[in-house]
């Protein structure tokens, strides 16, 4: 073996750089996170040739001094961290001190940085590594780092580079991931001397969600908020209605920081649970907070990942963040009449306006079904307020206390509006598939398979937890055969599928006998039901009461169990579907996730036919 020796600074930085800088987006990166952690309020970020020929980034941060500016450059030289301790509480973007001289040893590099205190700003130009000079140059107080010729002494590396179009694309991807975390911040990003993004400053958070995700969302939108055991879940979420392909429309924001984690997205997954199906991805900008020593970000050198010392904590607070929104905004007959502006004044900081909530199926007014609906105690305390009700007696508890005249004779007025489904007015089927209605806002249309599918899953579940199985004797039991592997697994499945009334019993070798079905499925050939049971049980991994295994049985017996399409209904079924779904905690979605209805509003349905433009 040759001889050991320790390899030249030169070196190690290029090193480094294969880690730190993998694209001119790595760049980008590095050089905003610097730029927040200098506490910067407005940073333009300029671009040519999708970065390959100049990334440069100015800010209007704390900038450096001159003998800071010289050691910022070095390996290992950093300002935010100086112990041991410090490293497992970072409250910085940045904390390894190799950006910069990652960056310079494989550009044309170079730093214009001034101070507040000082009179000059210093100029340090670097290339490939090597310091070229240092000069003191007049500069307004702020940073600006240019990186030009990305790669131009490491040839192996540029040939991995992709398309101008695709850097560019990566870059404006971190950008965006930026400045979602980053409201109070400005960013412009220009690419070949056009402006390609520009997001002022601003004061709330959904503001800046909305520049950077797209206004087709803002109405689609809905806030998650939940503080659990030290953690605070904050954020938006798109309404299942509106989902991606990819995972591209997830944001994961752990104290600040833009991170991938599959906890976490599995967390977010939870949380829309039965309401995605297969292939899509929902919408969500997650932002958690937690305890600097709860999380380990020194994971690795691009720092996009973190450690958590309780990660099935991170992910349960963030399933129920989501999932309590979801459940609130299917709430279809729950919500007062002026929920949103009740919303507004007790989050005034944080929702921007009133959002539209997930546009229930709205409303037919019928006199005869005004809805009466009483909300759990404690659960609400006074009518909603309008804006005509000064805001101090909005904090005012209502219960008992003396109420000032104006919500007196407000609250002798309906405050709750009847949007559930048994509340529209049903005009028929369509092609025996679909019961149309029609609803105050327009047309409605139920998917009466879907819809059932949903009712019986929920009625299977509430068996399942107070364990009274609703069975059905059969007069002839059924045998059925399994091959050995089946059996095997519906051998163990037996206790917990009679919960749900279905009472199949071990009949020798791999056959089985089935006593009693619930009554849901009464007259249905249950056979292939049992096999599905067996084989979709099996690909979850079966274990006695866990509760996936036993929501995908009551999925399989609630689809099997359901009114088929193309089936004609009668009135009386119609009511009923509809005075089920309303009884249902998410009636909005079938437990395999498709939505169990569709809304056309009539503003949809004029433009359609020319009447508005
Ligand atoms: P790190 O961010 O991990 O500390 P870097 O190599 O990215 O390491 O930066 C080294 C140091 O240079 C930082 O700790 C900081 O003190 C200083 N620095 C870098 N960029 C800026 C900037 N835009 N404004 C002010 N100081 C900066
Ligand atoms: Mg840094």
């Amino acid at each position: 073996m040759a001889n050991i020796r320790i390899l030249p600074e030169t070196l190690s930085n290029k090193i480094a750089a294969g880690e730190v800088v993998e694209r001119p987006a790595s760049v980008v990166k590095e050089l905003l996170e610097n730029s927040l952690d200098a506490e910067s309020t407005r940073i333009i970020i300029e671009v040519e040739k999708g970065g390959q020929s100049l990334i440069q980034i100015s800010d209007n941060g704390v900038g450096m001094r001159p003998d800071d500016a010289r050691l910022a450059i070095e390996r290992y030289a950093t300002s935010k961290i100086s112990s041991v301790d410090d490293l497992f509480s970072i409250q910085t973007l940045g904390f390894r001190g190799e950006a910069l001289p990652s960056i310079a040893s494989v550009s044309r590099f170079s730093l214009i940085t001034r101070d507040q205190s000082s009179d000059a700003g210093t100029e340090i130009i670097v290339e490939g590594g090597k310091v070229i000079s240092v000069s003191e140059v007049g500069a307004p107080p702020g940073t600006m780092v240019s990186v030009e010729q990305l790669f131009f002494n490491t040839p192996a590396r540029k040939k991995f580079l992709k398309t101008v179009g695709t850097e560019m694309s990566h870059i404006a991807g971190t950008v965006a991931r930026v400045a979602l975390g980053h409201p109070a911040v400005q960013f412009r990003l220009v690419h070949n001397h056009k402006v390609v993004k520009s997001w002022p400053h601003t004061s709330r958070h959904l503001d800046r969600i909305v520049d950077v995700l797209g206004k087709d969302v803002k109405s689609n939108l809905h806030a998650i908020e939940l503080s659990q055991n030290g953690l605070a879940i904050s954020g938006w979420i798109g309404s299942p209605r509106i989902t991606r392909r990819t995972s591209r429309g997830l944001y994961i924001f752990v104290n600040d920081r833009f991170v991938r984690d599959r906890t976490i997205q599995h967390g977010v997954f939870k949380g829309f649970a039965q309401r995605l199906v297969k292939g899509q991805f929902p919408i969500a900008v997650v932002f958690i907070k937690i305890p600097f020593d709860q999380v380990d970000v020194n994971v690795h050198p691009t720092k996009n990942e973190v450690r958590f010392v309780n990660p099935h904590q991170v992910h349960e607070a963030v399933k129920s963040a989501i999932a309590q929104t979801l459940y609130e905004i299917d709430r279809v007959n729950w919500r007062p009449v002026n929920e949103s502006l009740r919303r507004e004044s007790q989050n005034a900081s944080t929702v921007a306006e009133p959002m539209t909530p997930f546009t229930p199926p709205g409303r037919v007014t019928h006199p005869s079904k005004q809805a009466k609906f009483t909300y759990p105690e404690g659960s609400f305390r006074e009518p909603a307020t309008d804006n005509w009700q000064p805001a101090s007696t909005r904090q005012q508890p209502a219960a008992g206390s003396q109420q000032p005249a104006a919500i007196r004779r407000r609250s002798q007025e309906p405050i709750f509006e009847s949007t559930g489904f048994s509340a529209l007015r049903v005009v028929g089927q369509l092609h025996n598939t679909y019961i149309v209605c029609e609803s105050d806002a327009g047309l409605v249309l139920i998917d009466h398979h879907a819809a059932h599918e949903r009712i019986l899953f929920e009625q299977l579940q509430r068996r399942g937890a107070d364990q009274q199985a609703a069975a059905q004797q059969l007069v002839v039991p059924e045998t059925i055969e399994l091959n050995f592997r089946e059996a095997e697994i519906l051998g163990q499945m037996l206790s917990d599928l009679k919960t749900f009334g279905l009472a199949v019993e071990p009949f020798g070798k791999n056959t089985f006998v089935i006593k009693a079905v619930p009554a849901l499925l009464a007259g249905r050939d249950v056979k292939p039901m049992i096999r599905e049971i067996v084989e979709k049980t099996a690909a979850v991994g079966y274990s006695p009461g866990l509760k996936d295994a036993l929501d995908e049985c009551r999925m399989v017996m609630a689809c099997h169990g359901a009114l088929r399409a193309r089936q004609a209904l009668t009135e009386k079924q119609i009511e009923k579907l509809l005075l089920q779904l309303d009884a249902c905690d998410h009636p909005s979605h079938c437990p395999h996730g498709r939505p169990t209805w569709v809304r056309w509003d009539l503003a949809t349905l004029e433009k359609s036919f020319k009447r508005i433009v």
